[in-house]
């Protein structure tokens, strides 16, 4: 029961030209249902391409990328957009909260786009505050909270929509070490609660052994 299977997945940049990039071959990778995996790699490893081919965003050109038992790999982009906006949540370093929208708003629009009415997607953003301990924050625009309040705000946007896997790429990662710390067991409790699975990158071998799993990932040879 893996919620995400990666099967012998390759990729080479610029395949056919005069300078290939060779970055993953023949990976595999599982996150299995409530399983939270951490993805540690050193920087030009390949972490940045493995998160785009597991979030749908990029293809790989060898292997298979199963999603909720659904093979992704040769389906067109409208059911891979559909299948990264129902199934998935992406949380970054930055928070890439709209500046002009409150901290509510921010989880409510996600939803909208989704068909949720108003109603259910103002509850839903209300309760998901509460659990990151942000209620009294509602109605405050990003640049109105701190670092740290602001990348609990983005991890409400992520699970806005109940999504089944969460790829998170350095979630606390701009953030001192301190609230860094404070912010990742909010985002571990968040996980929890909900049964989400996720697969998150992170250079913080701290951070990444408070996972169920670590996973290295090292540059092809
Ligand atoms: P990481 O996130 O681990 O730093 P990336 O996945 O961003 O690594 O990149 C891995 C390797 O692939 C690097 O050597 C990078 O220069 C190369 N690379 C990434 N994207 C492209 C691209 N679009 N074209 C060519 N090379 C790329
Ligand atoms: P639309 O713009 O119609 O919503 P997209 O394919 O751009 O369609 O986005 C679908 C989902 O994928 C959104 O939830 C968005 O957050 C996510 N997404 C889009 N582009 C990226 C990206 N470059 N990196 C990570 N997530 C992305």
């Amino acid at each position: 029961n893996d919620v995400l299977r990666l099967e012998a997945v390759g990729k080479t940049y610029g395949k056919g030209g005069p300078a290939p990039v060779e970055v993953l071959r023949g990976l595999d990778l599982t996150v299995a249902r409530g399983e939270v995996v951490a993805l540690v790699a050193p920087s030009g490893a390949g972490k940045s391409t493995l998160l785009h081919i597991a979030g749908l965003l990029d293809t790989p050109d060898a292997g298979r990328v199963i999603l909720n038992g659904r093979d992704m790999t040769g389906l067109p982009d409208k059911p891979r957009t559909e299948a990264r906006r129902r199934e998935l949540g992406f949380v970054y370093q930055f928070h890439h909260l709209l500046p002009e929208f409150s901290a509510a708003e921010n989880i409510v629009l996600p939803q909208l786009a989704n068909g949720i009415s108003q109603r259910d997607a103002a509850a839903r953003a209300a309760d998901l505050l509460g659990r990151v301990g942000l209620s009294h924050r509602a109605d405050h625009r990003p640049a109105q909270l701190s670092g740290g309040e602001q990348q609990r705000v983005a991890f409400c946007r992520a699970l806005a929509n109940a999504p089944s896997l969460l790829l998170a790429d350095e979630p606390t990662g701009n953030l001192d070490p301190e609230t860094s710390d404070r912010v990742f067991d909010m985002l571990m409790a968040l996980v929890r609660d909900t049964g989400l699975s996720a697969l998150i990158a992170t250079h913080n071998h701290g951070l990444a052994a408070r996972m169920d799993r670590v996973i290295g990932l090292n540059a092809v040879a």
